[in-house]
């Protein structure tokens, strides 16, 4: 017989934005407004459900770090959900979590597939019976692209099995899914992907202080008052006039936790005991710039792609003057602003740069490998010679990526628009472009979060540091061959185009 059972639906926590100011910052005003919203929170308490609610949220506040505050949570509701004799089964005595995606800044002019982060934490889960978590109003495709993760700890995270993920209907844009899962504990962090905080990079910049090829900076403050950190990795003993600089930036957008693994990856492997005493990349020869956390503000809001507030989309910042391409207008976002000012001050400084690399993650299909976005394409008379040589260097240094990452297993992707100049575009690859033409080899590097680790399972962040380590590598090896010419000594490389093309790869239709 067909029975209807009633389960408590919760929805937990409204993290959103304002949580981004419960931050312990200390400052006085902060904690005002915190406490406001504690009490604007606490003051609707009138059940005992209420209750619950009120004591999830003020042990957050006391308990979890920012980056546990950056789940996004829309809304709380309890209500009775009625489920058929078919699920009853697998549900009796679970419970029902809903868990709603929303857009940045609760923008709804963004388009639908930035609205791809949450992380939350769920108390009072069954450990006995299996409970539903309900993903709704994901931007990007549920179970095809996202297998999510969960840690009982914060600091051991696991991917969900494929099989407790199922699809639910969805409408438009908005496409919804869901976890079934018997938890072992009532308290569980879950997440889209592995988080990566701004604590975490806190704590990374701890572990480095006092390292002595590590040089730690705030390049200025973001518009929440945030330090925009830059490392500078070098072998500072030695003079830097026969040096080249590296730029790398990361994080742009706050969903793409991967780039930061990537980024930890390279910054670790360029310090460690082994690079020190026998280099692969040789930190006497080189001079790294690392930006690893480019939109602080937006990691910390919890937001999927743009700035809390002002919604801007940091990677189409770069927006020149139309008289003179080099330069960049006065109202562009004050991240980039700093950025561009930072560069701009190496760039005097000297040496010269070689190298410029923008991370990030693509939530493509689970079987597409990272890859090397490349804003050029084959088309001469779009950017000129220089543009197919630096496409053609684009090019090797996926091959040479690929050689130290699992074998072929990093490509490039054309550009979107490939009959638009460069000098037309908003990316930092275009300022670089403009710039400094093939001079510095500039492009995006995007990691992927699906099925496509070295063992053809679904990548975790332990993948991602080992990407970070093989671009570090490709860098030296780039170094070696076109600055200090070295390759007789060494395998010769093959620069033969149509060898170079294997790692071309066509499929512009998926983002
Ligand atoms: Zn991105």
């Amino acid at each position: 017989m067909k029975r209807i059972i009633l389960i408590f639906l919760f929805t937990l926590l409204c993290f959103s934005f304002s949580f981004a100011q419960i931050e312990k910052s200390g400052k006085k005003n902060q904690n005002k407004k915190d406490k406001e919203k504690k009490e604007k929170v606490t003051t609707k308490s009138k059940s005992d459900k209420e209750s619950l609610k009120k004591k999830i949220i003020e042990d957050d506040i006391e308990s979890l770090t920012d980056s546990a505050k950056t789940g996004l949570l829309l809304d709380y509701q309890s209500y009775l959900f009625s489920i058929d004799s078919n699920d009853q089964e697998s549900l009796s005595g679970g419970l029902e979590w809903n868990i709603m995606v929303r857009d940045d800044n609760n923008n709804p002019n963004l388009p639908p597939k930035f609205r791809n982060w949450w992380y939350v934490k769920l108390e009072g889960l069954s450990t006995t019976n299996p409970n539903k978590i309900n993903i709704i109003g994901d931007g990007w495709q549920g179970k095809h692209y996202v297998v999510p993760v969960y840690s009982y700890d914060k600091i051991d995270w696991q991917r969900f099995k494929p099989e407790e993920i199922y699809h639910s209907e969805s409408s438009g844009s908005y496409y919804n899914y869901y976890i079934l899962k018997k938890f072992e504990k009532s308290s569980v962090w879950v997440a889209r992907y592995y988080p990566y905080t701004f604590n975490r990079l806190k704590n990374l910049l701890k572990s480095l202080e006092g390292n002595p090829f590590v040089k730690i900076e705030t390049i200025g403050k973001t518009p929440q008052n945030r330090p925009l950190i830059m490392l500078t990795i070098t072998d500072f003993k030695v003079d830097d006039k026969n040096k080249k600089r590296i730029w790398i930036q990361s994080r742009t957008h706050p969903s793409e936790t991967g780039s930061s693994f990537v980024a930890e990856g390279l910054i670790r492997f360029l310090i460690n005991d082994c690079n020190s005493c026998c280099p692969r990349v040789d930190l006497k020869k080189m001079i790294f710039n690392i930006v690893p956390m480019v939109n602080v503000d937006g990691v910390v809001a919890g937001n999927s792609r743009t700035t809390p507030i002002t919604s801007k989309d940091l990677e189409r910042q770069w927006i020149r003057s139309s008289d003179n391409h080099s330069i960049l207008v006065d109202s562009v976002a004050t991240e980039v602003k700093i950025l561009e000012k930072t560069m701009r001050e190496l760039i005097n400084l000297g040496p010269k740069f070689f190298i410029a690399l923008n991370l990030h993650q693509t939530h493509s299909p689970p079987n597409h490998r990272p890859f090397l976005f490349s804003n050029f394409s084959r088309m001469v008379q779009v950017n000129g010679e220089a543009g197919e040589m630096m496409f053609k260097r684009q090019l090797i240094f996926a091959k040479l990526i690929s050689r130290e990452y699992c074998g072929d297993t990093v490509y490039v992707r054309p550009s979107y628009e490939p009959g638009v100049p460069m000098e037309k575009k908003v990316f930092p690859e275009s300022w670089w472009w403009v710039n400094f033409k093939d001079e510095v080899m500039a492009a995006t590097i995007e990691n992927t979060i699906g099925i496509n680790g070295c063992f053809e399972e679904w990548v975790n962040y332990q993948d991602q540091i080992k990407l970070g380590e093989a671009i570090a590598l490709a860098i030296g090896k780039y170094h070696q061959y076109f600055i200090e010419k070295k390759w007789f000594r060494y395998e010769a490389p093959n620069w033969d185009m149509q060898e170079l093309l294997k790692f071309f790869i066509d499929n512009s239709g998926d983002q």
